[in-house]
């Protein structure tokens, strides 16, 4: 009976292995990323070479299946694996490591050997090694046949400075880039389907956000506020840190219900939502380091009547920072498969109110136009009653 081998964990670099010379700034915040991601799990060991992060725990109690789920929603990684590590000795790698495989080889059906050998003082050369552990494996699963081209399982076997490492179950991890080397964003986080996908998206691409979220209670519930928050700490893995800021938008909305004609209702909201982000993001330039260079929704192009050409044009004129909308060519179907992937959607599906829920006009405008727009708005003072809603703000971090 082989000995239980000891394990670590090997991350590959996703999009960030393409960089040129910047990649080193990529690879520190990824670094960053991960220690944070992992740090309630264990005490690890981490080193990177060759756009590969190695993190090997302190403890072998260590929960690694825990870790390796952790780490499969970090931007900026390719692949996650865990690994058995295995004296440079073939002899060892052949017995102990092949035993090592028993879990991912014993249901299979086909298999490749991929050898990759770092240390070249190791005797034997990669086709070598591909050919003698391939037979070693046949040997120990005889149920087993080898395909190169279309293999059930890949046995990858890395012969590097300290080690070699072995494995057979590669999981495709987030991809994309490392949360933080995008700049910072201002996410406008409703309650509902499309802005928590939204939000998905942008980090993928690495900018870290923070969120903000208007209701407007007694019409909205304690219960649509709970639901925002579970939403956060769905998103949180992925975005790595998520500050949510809370804002009472109720007089807002009394004011627009009382004062401007039933159809403008939801687009001059939409409007006043935008001007409040805008004063986050003062605040923030004058007290920040990293000012937020955009706004983003989940705004999907024609799926409701404040999201044709005309009232998103409308929705631009009234922002400081450009929106990003990375949901605006997608439909419904692709945004709740996005949705059930990162497990929002059951959360997002809850029936509570949602402040833009309220007060709807029943034919809203389509075809907003900007001067009639400014003449509605005019009927309000929608910068004291913005700066007002601002001053109710409250804070979480997650
Ligand atoms: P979602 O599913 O994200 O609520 P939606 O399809 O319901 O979007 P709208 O209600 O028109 O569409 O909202 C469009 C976008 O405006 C949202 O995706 C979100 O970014 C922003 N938004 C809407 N309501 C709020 C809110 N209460 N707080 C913060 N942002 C909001
Ligand atoms: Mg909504």
């Amino acid at each position: 009976m082989a000995q239980i081998a000891r394990e670590i964990i090997m991350c590959k670099y996703g999009e960030i292995a393409l960089k040129g010379h910047n990649k080193r700034t990529f690879e520190e915040i990824l670094v960053k990323n991960i220690k944070k991601a992992i740090a309630d799990i264990g005490e690890f060991r981490i080193e990177r070479m060759q756009s590969t992060v190695y993190i090997a725990p302190v403890e072998q109690s260590t929960d690694l299946d825990a870790v390796v789920a952790v780490l499969c929603k970090v931007f900026g990684l390719g692949a996650v694996q865990k690994c058995g590590v295995f004296p440079k000795d073939f002899a060892a790698i052949s017995t102990d490591g092949v035993a090592y495989l028993e879990n991912a080889l014993k249901d299979a059906k086909s298999f490749k050997v991929e050898a990759k050998r770092a240390d070249k003082a190791f005797p034997l050369t990669t086709p070598d090694i591909q050919r003698e552990l391939g037979g070693k494996v046949l040997d120990a699963y005889p149920h087993l046949s080898v395909d190169v081209h279309n293999p059930e399982v890949t046995v990858l076997l890395e012969i590097r400075d300290k080690a070699a490492y072995m494995n057979a179950q590669r999981l495709t991890a987030a991809g994309g880039l490392p949360v933080g080397s995008s700049g910072r964003g201002l996410l406008l986080l409703s309650g509902g389907l499309d802005s928590p996908v939204a939000a998905h998206m942008i980090a993928k691409r690495g900018v870290l956000l923070d969120a903000v979220h208007f209701m407007s209670p007694p019409y909205t519930s304690e219960r649509a506020l709970l639901k925002v928050e579970t939403l956060c700490k769905k998103l949180k893995p992925y975005l790595v840190h998520l500050r949510l800021h809370t804002i009472e938008f109720t007089e807002v909305q009394e004011a627009i219900r009382d004062n401007c004609p039933e159809e403008y209702g939801t687009l001059v909201l939409r409007r006043l939502m935008i001007r409040a982000a805008n004063k986050l993001a003062a605040a923030n330039a004058a007290t920040s380091r990293k000012p937020y260079g955009a706004f983003v929704t989940g705004e999907s192009l024609g799926q409701v009547a404040s999201q044709t050409l005309a009232a998103i044009g409308c929705t631009d004129e009234a922002a400081e920072l450009p929106i990003l909308r990375p949901l605006i060519g997608m439909d419904k179907i692709e945004i709740v498969a996005i949705a059930r992937a990162i497990d929002t959607y059951d959360t997002s599906t809850l029936p509570y109110e949602d402040c833009c829920t309220i007060f709807t006009p029943k034919h809203p405008k389509t075809n907003p136009k900007l001067a009639e727009l400014f003449g509605v708005e005019a009927r309000l003072d929608y910068d004291e009653l913005v700066t007002n809603a601002v001053k109710t703000m409250t804070i979480q971090d997650f």
